[in-house]
Parts: C-alpha cells; structure tokens; sequence
C-alpha cells in the first residue's frame, strides 16, 4: 500500500519509484509485516496524516478507540471524511475533531479530549496532534478513561446542560441528594421553572432560536440568583432552583416575583421581540418530601397547578395538588374518549340586530355531557384538550355538526364557531372548514369563525393565511372577547374583521355604567368608522341593553334573550323571539 511504502521509506506520499512505474499500489505486505504488527497493537493508536490532511495510515488501536475500521481503498482520503463513518463519534465529537485537524497549520502541537460515546458506557480518548517533521502529523490516540484527570472532565461533561452549560438535571439530583442527606437538609427549598409561550417560539421561528432563548434566559436566571444557588435545566424549558440557604415563604414569593419579572421583559432573538413568561412551583424539605425524588415531584405538582391557573404564576406544594393531580388525570381519561363516546353537543345562543330586533345568527358553545361528570362547560375542558392536543379533533366536530345544524335554520341566519388559538396556529383550519363546508353544504357566507385577540399577537404567517383562505371560502370572520387582550388598533384594521363581539366584562361588571360606559362607547365608535358591526356580549337586564344600544353596539348576545340551548330548541327559541313560527326543519 502507499502509506506504507511512504511509512517504510519515512516520507508520507507516492514513492518515486512507485509513481515512475505507474504502479498505484504495492499489496500490503509491502510493509515489514513485523513493523505492521507492532504499530496495530501498541497503544497509542495512531493516525498518520499527509500534508493534505489526508490519511496515510491508521492503525488497528486507533480504529478500535474510534468505533471504526480502515480498508486499503480508504487510503488516502481527507481525515474528517473517513471519520465521519465512524459508528460511536457523535457530532460534537467530529466538531472537536474538525477544529483540532483544522487549526493544526503551525508546529504547535495540539492536544483534545473526546468523549466517545461508545458500547458499554462513554470513553475518553486523548488525541495528541503533532507535526511529523515536514512531511504531515501524526496523531496518537489514548484511552484515559480511568485516569484522574479525565474524572473531572468527565463529570463536567456528564454534569452540563449542552444546549445552556448550566447542570443538568442528573447533576442537580446528585446535589439535591447530598443536600437532603446532610445537616442542612431541612429547609432546603426547590422551584421548578418553565416557560409560557416557549413551543410557539420553537414551532415558529425554529429550533436554532428555540435553543438561543433558552441560552438567554438561563444567563438571566443565572445573573440573578446568588452564588450558592443551584441552577439546573431539567427538560426542555424547565429549570430546577436549589436556594443555598433556606427562605420563608413571603421571600421565596418575592424571589419567584423577580425571575418571572426578568424572564417576562422581551428578548431580542433572530431581529425578533420575543416575549415570554414564566410559572413556578416550590417544595421545601422536610414537609414537602424528604427525598430528592419526592420533593422534584411535588416541586412538578405545584408548577402544574401554576400552569394551569390562568392568572396565577407561583404555586407552593400543597397536599390537596396530588388530589388534584388525580382528578386531572381522570379527566384527561375521559376527555380522551368523549369524542369517540359521541359526548359532545352543541347549544345555541342566539344575536339578536339592535335597529331591526331580529336574530341574525347563533353562536355554537360547546358542551361535555358526560356520564360520570354530567354537562361540563367549555371553559373547564377547552384549555385541557389544547394541552392534549385534542382540540383539532373537537374542533372539527364541532364545524361539521354547526354546518350540519344550521341548514335546517331559515337561510338568513348565520352560524359562529369559535375557534381556538392553537387550532389555527397548527395549520391546516382552513382546509377543515372548507371540508365542514363541502360535506354539509351550508354556504360559506352562512358560517363565521370566531376567534380571540391572543391569534392576532402570534401571527407567524399561518393566521393570515389561515384568514385569506377563509374569506375566499366567504366565511365571515369574528374578533371575540375584545378588550380583554392587547390587539392593537392597527391589528384590528389590517385583519378586516366582518365583526368584533365586546367582552362580556364590559357589560355587565359592576363598573359597566362608569368607565366601562366609555369604553364600550369608544369599541362602538371605532366599529363605525372602520365599518364593522360590534356585537355586545353577555347583555343580561334591560338596563344593559339599553345601555349598549345607547352607546352604539349594532347586536347584542346574552342571557336577556336567551341562554345558550340544545339545537332541538332553537326553532321555538326563533318563533319566540320573532313573535311568530319561523320555520325550523
Ligand atoms: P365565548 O365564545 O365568549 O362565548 C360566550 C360565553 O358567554 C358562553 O359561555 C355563553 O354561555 C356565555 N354567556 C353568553 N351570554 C351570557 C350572559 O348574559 N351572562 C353570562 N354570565 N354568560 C353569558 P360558555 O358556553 O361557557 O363558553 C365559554 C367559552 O368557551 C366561549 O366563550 C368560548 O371561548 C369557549 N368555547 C365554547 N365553545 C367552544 C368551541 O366549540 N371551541 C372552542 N375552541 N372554544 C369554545
Ligand atoms: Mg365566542
Ligand atoms: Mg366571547
């Protein structure tokens, strides 16, 4: 072989003769088979390379420490190429790799530790990179596994978080470990952190970004918290706390306080503001838990309930949460098979026009019935089959049946689904619509969707999209619940809403005939001129009607007419409204 007539006459290359001749290659036993032996056994492995940085020879030890074999036909080829068919070195590895065959351009040797992930647990090889005279390099190769050095370094890299170089949740466990079982264990405290908002961040604007905001928030926390504290990612946007020294309740609050304040000021990734938040959770030793196990779990319990609680940020473990854990997990058991039990219905709230007092169209409110649990509202499942990935199932039932129960109605009268959020932002709604429409029938212009200001703020494209697809299907689209969000009022004008309904804390709260006056008022007023209908939500007495009509709202929804009912009854519903029988099939 080549490199081994280069080996054996000390300079890498084609032989002179060899290249004279035109011979390419020499079999292998060109190579004293003795010198061949000696250099394959004996550690270190060794890689010789060329001026090139090609391979000239890698022998057996080398190959063994690096998960790979060479053939005849691999020589010469470029270094990084041939490592790259190693089975064991993983991308960091050929990163490292890379840089150190890369940067050898002086006669500065260079020396890397690998950790080579390989059968039977992680191995560290030391690679000794040095110029071999003017000729090439060598490269030497060392298993230090066992040595003591590489303990340290071994630790430090089993220990660390690769994407945030903060520990890890294996470290942090070790630690909480040690600190339980020591003199301090009492009153240690620990919050679990996670991240509102973070999958959209990594959905949209992809995982490159996702890792940078988590990079950035660990810098926050960590510039925060005080030396002795114990930072750890844990899982994808969870972070473990570990105080260095024990807190009472009012200055953990205060602590949580802060970080979700730091982590809730925008971020500035890609050219993007990027605005998140934060929920925590908290246990402390010993009441709630005495071992690292059941301290993180309880820790988890209490970030769940924050998670859960729309208003709330900072949850403490509290023993009716593991109650509470139960019961959610039975619901989400029952929620998984209402769909497929044929347990959903839909009740119907009719929206009635101020000037020509008509119902013009019903808004679709979803309903559980279900055996164990009897008729659950919206508001306690809607957010549950979002987490559970449910509700573009729900919401595509809901579309169909809407459609399929508005076309036994009179064909002036519209029908509103509401749409939530996460149904749109996953894509693919418009095309689910179009499929309600087709498969019913009912005419497009018959349908409106209903959706709510948090869809306007995380525009990613999808939404627009999502919207021009919609009115090219002529379905009418409906700002819900406004006022209780942060749409802007150029947000407002550039989506062409067909109509924006007034939250229902506007009509009817105790402050309804003071300054809410005004801002119905003003809601009202900007309909006018941008030429959108305003519907009031929740009109409950005559008062509120008046009131409304006064300060300008074009329709109005609520109990003062009707409370949501089963589809059965909408066609006595209409006759009552309308004076006479209006024909329902
Ligand atoms: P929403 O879309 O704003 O619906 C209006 C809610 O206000 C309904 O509550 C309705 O029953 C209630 N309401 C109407 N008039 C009055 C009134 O005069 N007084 C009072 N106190 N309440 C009134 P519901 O049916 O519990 O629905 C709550 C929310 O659940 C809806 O708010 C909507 O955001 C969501 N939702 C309902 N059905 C669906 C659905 O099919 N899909 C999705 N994604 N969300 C839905
Ligand atoms: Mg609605
Ligand atoms: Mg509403």
């Amino acid at each position: 072989m080549e490199q081994d007539v280069a080996l054996a006459s000390g300079r890498p290359g084609r032989s002179r003769a060899g290249a004279a001749l035109g011979v390419r290659r020499r079999p292998p036993a060109a190579l004293d088979p003795l010198l061949r032996a000696a250099l394959d056994a004996a550690p270190p492995g060794l890689i010789i390379l060329d001026n090139s940085k090609r391979v000239r020879l890698m022998t057996r030890a080398a190959g063994d420490l690096l998960g790979m074999r060479i053939g005849p036909r691999d020589v010469p080829k470029p270094v990084m190429h041939l490592l790259a068919q190693s089975h064991w070195l993983d991308a960091a590895s050929l990163q490292t790799l890379a840089a150190a065959f890369n940067g050898v351009e002086t006669h500065d040797p260079r020396e890397v530790l690998l950790s080579v992930p390989c059968p039977g647990g992680a191995r560290v090889v030391h690679m000794d990179l040095r110029r071999a005279g003017e000729a090439g390099w060598v490269a030497s190769l060392t298993d230090v596994t066992h040595s003591h050095e590489t303990q340290d370094w071994l630790l430090e890299h089993a220990s660390t978080d690769p994407i945030t170089g903060l520990w890890n949740r294996q470290h942090f466990m070790l630690m909480l470990h040690d600190r339980l079982d020591g003199p301090d264990a009492a009153g240690t405290v620990l919050l679990l952190l996670d991240l509102k908002r973070f999958k959209p961040v990594n959905e949209t604007l992809g995982s490159a970004a996702g890792d940078a905001l988590l990079r950035l928030v660990g810098g926050r926390l960590s510039g925060y918290l005080r030396e002795n504290d114990l930072l750890a990612r844990f899982a994808s946007d969870e972070f473990g706390i570990m105080l260095g020294e024990s807190a009472d309740r009012a200055s953990i609050a205060g602590l949580s306080a802060r970080l979700t304040d730091l982590i809730s000021r925008p971020f500035f990734i890609e050219g993007q503001s990027i605005t998140i938040g934060a929920h925590v959770g908290v246990a402390s030793a010993p009441d709630d838990g005495e071992t690292a196990d059941i301290l993180v779990a309880n820790a988890g319990l209490a970030l769940a309930a924050a998670r859960a609680d729309a208003r709330g940020q900072l949850r403490f473990f509290e023993p009716k949460l593991d109650e509470e854990a139960r019961c959610r997990r039975s619901l989400e058991a029952d929620l998984r098979r209402a769909l497929a039990g044929g347990e959903f219905e839909l009740h119907y709230q009719p929206q009635v026009d101020m000037r020509h007092h008509r119902v013009t169209g019903f808004e679709a409110l979803l309903r559980w019935r279900s055996p164990s649990r009897g008729l659950v509202s919206p508001t306690a499942f809607i957010p549950l089959a979002e987490e559970l990935d449910l509700i573009g199932e729900i919401g595509a039932w809901v579309l169909v049946e809407a459609c399929r129960e508005a076309l036994h109605w009179p064909e002036e009268i519209t029908v509103a689904v509401n749409a939530s959020a996460l149904q749109v932002e996953a894509g693919g709604f418009a095309a689910t619509v179009a499929r309600a429409l087709r498969d019913t029938g009912l005419p497009g212009p018959r349908l409106e969707v209903e959706i709510t200001e948090s869809l306007l703020l995380r525009d990613n494209g999808t939404v627009t999209e999502t919207f021009k697809a919609l009115r090219t299907l002529g379905v009418g689209l409906v700002l819900d619940d406004f006022g209780t969000g942060y749409a802007s009022l150029s947000q407002l004008a550039r989506f062409h809403f067909d109509k924006i309904k007034i939250d229902r804390s506007f009509i009817s709260s105790p402050e309804a005939a003071g300054e809410h006056a005004a801002i119905v008022r003003a809601i009202a007023a900007l309909g006018i001129s941008l030429g959108v209908p305003t519907t009031a939500e929740g009109v409950e007495t005559v008062q509120q009607l008046e009131r409304v009509r006064d300060n300008g709202c074009t329709s109005v929804q609520g109990y003062y007419y009707s409370k949501p009912v089963p589809a059965s009854q909408v066609g006595t519903l209409l006759a009552r409204l309308h004076g006479h029988d209006v024909a329902v099939d």
